[in-house]
């Protein structure tokens, strides 16, 4: 339960000295780094693979050296990792192959280094259970010709080392929610300064970024991605997660993706997918969405199974009903209804036409299980 307010003032100051403190450590450190930072590579380029691990959740990376600029995923080799130390293999078969598919910019090796998203392959070099890329790309390339969109909003909580959310009181809780949304001022918002690195190294990298924002909760936040076309959705936000955390290293805190991170009166995190495919963005196109809604409506607990890593017990802690959203086990729809599972814009409704929002999906989903569900049931009802 959140505490008396004259309680929360007087641990807010504490918790800000330490804030403080914090800043003090990074700029030291990051003046350290610049110096590494602008020696010449000597005509090399690094390249850092990265992959979703055994969890289907967290991420990993590795670093290879090449000696030319990559231009296309396709001009880097094959590499491999141990996989018994990611939860993807056991120790007789421990190799596992990550296959290079999106090039980016590397915002934390400025110049022509690259960051690259990989699927992970077993010694067949088939997907591993974790690799929901390869069904997802199936499902986009049947689906081409409808030229599906999604802009993915990624929520997440910044926490400290020891896993307290960053900038609350180290005892008791900040002031009941309300002001925190879309805030400013230092006792509206904590982090900012992760969040506009973030911000800015995404555009750096090549991320389609559309926009952030300070979310319900304080130390909330929230970032989205698109609209992007097909795979690219689910490749543009696994590297944008990728870039979060390397932020959040250099700040020395966490960004957590739990939906749920603090039980109580408090926002949990989702990652809502806004949908639309051209018909629905052409004029009329309404139809088109109430269509699609209706048939969503059927499958309301497949969709669930794919929403969060756990098969919907994770979605179990968030989708209670309260905190602007639907409970778990049903299925609504409303114009600008945010208490709803699904929600049309007002201005889609206005306009006749655009796009409508899944509000299911949980902050640590896997977003091409996400927007391959979508595709599925909306644009390719009865297809396997
Ligand atoms: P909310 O009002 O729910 O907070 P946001 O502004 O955070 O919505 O996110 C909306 C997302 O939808 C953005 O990523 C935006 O790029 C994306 N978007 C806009 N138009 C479309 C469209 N026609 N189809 C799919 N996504 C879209
Ligand atoms: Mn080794
Ligand atoms: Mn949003
Ligand atoms: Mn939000
Ligand atoms: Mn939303």
């Amino acid at each position: 339960k959140p505490l008396k307010l004259g309680n929360t003032i007087s641990n807010m100051s504490n918790g800000s000295k330490s804030l403080k403190r914090k800043y003090e450590k990074i700029s030291a450190t990051s003046s350290i780094m610049d110096k590494y930072r602008d020696l010449d590579q000597n005509g090399l380029v690094q390249v850092k693979y990265i992959w979703i691990d055994g969890t289907g959740e967290f991420l990993r990376c590795k670093s290879k050296t090449f000696d030319f600029e990559p231009t296309s995923p396709d001009q880097l080799p094959i590499w491999n990792f141990d996989g018994t130390s990611t939860g993807q293999a056991t120790g007789d078969e421990s190799d596992v192959f990550i296959r290079p598919i999106a090039l980016f910019r590397d915002p934390f090796r400025p110049g022509p280094n690259k960051l690259v998203l990989c699927e992970t392959l077993d010694r067949q070099y088939e997907p591993t259970p974790t690799n929901n890329r390869r069904k997802c790309l199936e499902y986009m390339e049947k689906a081409k010709d409808q030229v599906p969109w999604f802009g993915l909003e990624q929520e997440y909580t910044l926490l400290d080392l020891d896993r307290h959310p960053y900038g609350w009181p180290k005892l008791g809780y900040p002031a009941p929610q309300g002001p925190y949304y879309c805030g400013v001022g230092a006792d509206k918002v904590y982090g900012r300064e992760v969040v506009e690195a973030h911000y800015r190294a995404c555009m750096y990298a090549g991320i389609r970024i559309s926009g952030t924002n300070a979310e319900t909760m304080p130390a909330q936040w929230e970032f989205q991605v698109g609209p992007c076309e097909g795979i690219e959705a689910g490749d543009q936000l696994i590297v944008a997660r990728f870039i979060l955390h390397r932020v959040c290293e250099d700040f020395g805190v966490v960004a957590t993706l739990d939906p749920k991170p603090i039980l109580g009166d408090w926002n949990g995190a989702g990652c809502h997918c806004n949908f639309s495919t051209k018909e629905m963005r052409e004029p009329g196109g309404y139809n088109a969405i109430e269509k699609a809604i209706l048939k969503l409506s059927e499958v309301h607990h497949q969709h669930i199974a794919y929403y969060d890593p756990h098969g919907g017990r994770d979605n179990e802690r968030r989708l209670t009903g309260a905190h602007e959203t639907e409970t778990i086990d049903a299925f609504s729809y409303g114009v600008a209804n945010r208490g709803c599972s699904v929600r049309i814009p007002k201005q889609t409704f206005d306009d006749q036409c655009g796009y409508f929002e899944d509000r299911r999906p949980s902050s640590n989903c896997d977003p091409y299980n996400v927007t391959a569900a979508l595709v599925k049931t909306c644009c390719l009802k009865g297809e396997d």
